[in-house]
């Protein structure tokens, strides 16, 4: 199993509290296409001839691409890398781009899935976060996407902002259920260093992440799912029945992938590489045809660390025979022990062969998962 992701460096403006790799102007867009065909071409032997089996259009703003664009860095794709029959294409979208008639244009191109960066419904909260768009085009964007013809949809929601109250979490939740979206993904607002957000809380003009309030919303939106028959499979992620992420569940897999654009990473199992996040300096290079990257040999500590933060986060969970195999027996006894403690506790407990989280642990996974480490 095999994924690419390209990362389309490109925004209308800037959300407050994002740290990703983008740019509010469009200048160069057209060179940054062809640098990032370019790049799929020279990069061609990276994944070793595995099968791809998910293609991830993220950044940055994908929907800024017009059908012809995506369908002429898809034709690329497939003239270089061997394509599963079920490909799963995500186009990550926002809600303001998602018109009826880009619709019917995406339509005729590979997309078969969108992830729109929706937040919220709350106008209040969306002046907030600095979107793009607004509540009515928040919902209408749905209703259009489904008209189109697109099921296979994922929204991103954020909570823990200070203008969501627990009543307008709730609200926004039962929008979902309403319109039947069947996969979710929901994160809590962390301020991020060099962020707009990280100065405005720093200078006092809006309040700080409340913890508590965090911690509350994270508690109602586990009931809420679980109620509404949504499958927690991942910390941050929910969904209906057979509607799983294939990219997001390769990443947590381990599974090889190749990051195709500026600030994308790859990992084909034993290094990590990501590219420079300038987009300057990503056209530069190529126009020597060359990359600029930096590259990590991950040992096999980090290897196995990897191992327990990725399958922790999943329903699916860490195994102790794999331990075993991969790291030795010693290894494998000194995690059973120290996860006993936790079953112990209620915050783990072992499902079949694997070792999981229990809601009470998925509350405190981070420090559960860094005890775990070697
Ligand atoms: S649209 Fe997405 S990538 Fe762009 S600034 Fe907002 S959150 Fe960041």
């Amino acid at each position: 199993m095999a994924g690419i992701y390209l990362h389309i460096p490109f925004c209308k403006q800037a959300c407050h509290y994002c740290n990703f790799h983008f740019s509010t102007s469009l200048r160069y867009k057209d060179a940054m296409l062809n640098a990032i065909k370019q790049e799929l071409e020279l990069r061609k032997e990276y994944l070793n001839g595995a099968k791809v089996e998910t293609v991830y259009f993220g950044g940055g703003t994908p929907s800024l691409l017009s059908a012809q664009e995506i369908l002429s860095i898809f034709d690329l794709i497939q003239l270089h890398y061997p394509l599963a029959k079920d490909l799963e294409v995500t186009l990550e979208a926002n809600p303001d781009d998602l018109t009826k008639e880009y619709l019917a244009e995406l339509k005729t191109t590979p997309v078969n899935r969108l992830s729109i960066g929706l937040q919220s419904f709350v106008e209040e909260d969306l002046k907030f976060m600095n979107r793009a768009h607004n509540a009515q085009e928040a919902k209408q964007c749905l209703v259009n996407a489904q008209e189109a013809g697109f099921h296979n949809i994922t929204i991103d929601l954020i909570y823990g902002t200070p203008t969501l109250s627990h009543k307008s979490w709730l609200k926004n939740l039962q929008t979902i259920f309403d319109l039947g979206i069947p996969h979710i993904s929901c994160y809590a607002l962390t301020v991020e260093p060099k962020t707009a957000l990280a100065h405005f809380v720093k200078t006092g003009k809006v309040q700080d992440v409340e913890e508590e309030d965090t911690a509350q919303q994270f508690e109602l939106l586990l009931e809420q799912m679980a109620e509404n028959g949504y499958e927690q499979y991942e910390i941050s992620n929910f969904c209906k029945p057979s509607f799983y992420a294939k990219h997001n569940s390769s990443y947590w897999k381990s599974a090889h992938y190749v990051g195709i654009g500026p600030s994308a990473h790859s990992f084909n199992g034993h290094s990590r590489q990501w590219n420079i996040a300038n987009n300057g300096l990503y056209l530069k290079a190529l126009k020597n045809n060359e990359l600029n990257f930096e590259l990590e040999e991950l040992s096999e500590t980090e290897q196995h660390n990897e191992y327990i933060m990725t399958s922790l986060r999943t329903k699916w969970g860490a195994n102790v025979e794999h331990i075993a195999n991969r790291w030795g027996v010693k290894v494998a006894l000194q995690f059973k022990k120290n996860v006993e403690q936790y079953c112990q506790n209620g915050f783990m407990e072992l499902k079949e062969e694997e070792y999981v989280l229990t809601t009470k642990g998925k509350l405190i996974a981070d420090n559960i998962m860094s005890e775990l480490f070697l």
